[in-house]
């Protein structure tokens, strides 16, 4: 196949070169309103290409060829001293295909256990495209299905108004539960 953003030939969706120059830009690192911080691999722009690849096969293998760089690599690099929890935010599998779920089984390390299906919204609007103040009255409605012991990481594919990561830390902080932070794969952000 070739490399989907350059086009040279490549064994993977994105070529070693192409995925080297994505990584060396620089990461972002946000505090929302609530206080949580939140670190992202990518600006969206530098990879939207990658998430909206069309054949779904073809995006699902990219996906994961780009979540073991980075939430693969990011596991190995910081060391917990106890067990933690990874958690998705919303990790509802449509058509077999959750980017969330692919990220948070990249993290999955010695001391990092994800956790799937924890943390469900209740309304499944999407906020593509819509304005602050319609996800502002429209909120998730997050749902925690499991009480967690252990300090938690928040994941999500793209943070746009940091609203649902603030929604989703707010639950667990009123469960008594240690969230450390939050880390995306892309902030939408400019
Ligand atoms: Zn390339």
């Amino acid at each position: 196949m070739r490399c989907i953003l350059c086009e040279k030939l490549s064994f993977k969706g994105v070529c070693k070169s192409c995925l080297t120059k994505l990584l060396m830009q620089n990461r972002r690192t946000r505090v929302l309103d609530s206080g949580l911080k939140v670190y992202s691999f990518f600006s969206y722009d530098s990879i939207a290409l990658i998430l909206h690849v069309k054949h779904r096969f073809w995006g699902h293998r990219i996906l994961k060829q780009i979540a073991k760089e980075t939430f693969g690599k990011f596991a190995k690099e910081f060391e917990f001293s106890s067990p933690i929890y990874a958690i998705g935010i919303d990790d509802r599998v449509d058509d077999n295909y959750s980017h969330t779920a692919i990220l948070v089984n990249a993290i999955k390390s010695k001391n990092i256990k994800p956790l799937y299906k924890v943390l469900r919204a209740k309304n499944s609007v999407k906020y593509s495209g819509k304005s602050y103040e319609y996800r502002r009255k429209n909120p998730r409605k997050f749902q925690l299905n499991k009480k967690c012991k252990s300090s938690v990481i928040l994941i999500d594919d793209i943070i746009t108004s940091g609203q649902t990561l603030d929604e989703a830390f707010q639950i667990l902080k009123k469960e008594s539960i240690d969230v450390l932070f939050a880390l995306t794969l892309a902030d939408a952000k400019n």
